[in-house]
């Protein structure tokens, strides 16, 4: 498998370490591709997001860094674009070669602000209860509705962590996803994915990070990307240099036994798809 990731942090946003120090692991574990992909700035209070007055500096670095390194590894600017209504479009912004759409936030329309789908239990509890009144099928009707949205108004590259909000969901603790309502919703979603010929990610970082034993989506949903057409690639949303390929080598035994024999990868500046094993 080429190695790459497009999905990764760093000290620019919720992550660990300077983005040379990516490279550098990406150098030694044999990655011919990497991609940065901060969370982009928002329009409200968010820990996790990349400062506004910091975007000029983190083009600026990776492009350094694109110089620096060209001929031992290719470098690509992205961003993980939070989608919500009345966003900002990233995706013609200045240097981003690429971006990833991805839903984490919903807004409370009683009091403004902007609830986490896919923060700690509690918060996930909190947002349960004061935007949805404990209604589960409720959240993911919102959740799933938004990420079509983001599909029809504004699509990304790639779509990140498509089921992102099974995060808190251990053993069916809020919802089922054997429930009609749950994977009609997923269905009615995977229809315009493969519409807006977007790439579904497989993202091994809930693992890496110890809330998850599988990754983002479920096998079900990957078997249904494959009967679609959609292209999927493996992805290690990685917060630390050493975590760039956690759980790789699992993910592509999981897309091989599904049935997957590509991913699909911006490689020579172009969207390929490329053969998992040669
Ligand atoms: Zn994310
Ligand atoms: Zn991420």
């Amino acid at each position: 498998m080429i190695k790459s990731t497009f999905h990764s942090h760093s000290r620019f946003d919720d992550g660990t370490g300077e983005l040379e120090e990516y490279i550098q692991s990406a150098v030694s574990k044999g990655f011919r591709v990497f991609g940065f992909s901060a969370h982009a700035p928002v329009s409200f209070e968010s820990e996790w997001n990349l400062k506004h007055e910091l975007f000029e500096e983190y083009i600026k670095t990776i492009k350094t860094l694109k110089d620096k390194y060209r001929g031992t590894i290719e470098i690509y600017a992205g961003l993980e674009a939070d989608y919500y209504p009345g966003c900002n479009d990233w995706r013609i912004k200045n240097g981003i070669d690429y971006t990833i759409g991805a839903v984490h936030f919903i807004k409370n329309e009683k009091t403004g602000t902007y609830m986490p789908l896919d923060g700690t239990r509690e918060e996930f509890e909190d947002t349960l209860k004061n935007g949805f009144d404990n209604d589960a099928d409720a959240l993911v009707t919102a959740y799933y509705g938004l990420v079509r949205e983001m599909l029809m108004k504004m699509p990304p590259n790639i779509v990140a962590h498509l089921d992102v909000i099974r995060k808190n969901n251990g053993n069916g603790r809020y919802f089922s996803e054997e429930d009609d309502h749950y994977r009609e919703e997923v269905m009615k979603t995977l229809e315009i994915v493969s519409l807006s010929n977007t790439i579904v990610e497989v993202n091994t970082g809930g693992i890496a990070r110890g809330y998850m034993t599988e990754p983002y989506p479920s096998r079900w949903i990957l078997e249904a990307c494959l009967d679609m057409g959609i292209p999927v690639m493996v992805n290690s949303d990685c917060h630390h240099p050493d975590k760039i390929d956690f759980w790789f080598e699992e993910a592509l035994e999981l897309l091989t036994d599904i049935g997957f024999t590509h991913q699909r990868i911006l490689i020579g500046d172009e969207w390929r798809n490329i053969r998992l094993h040669e």
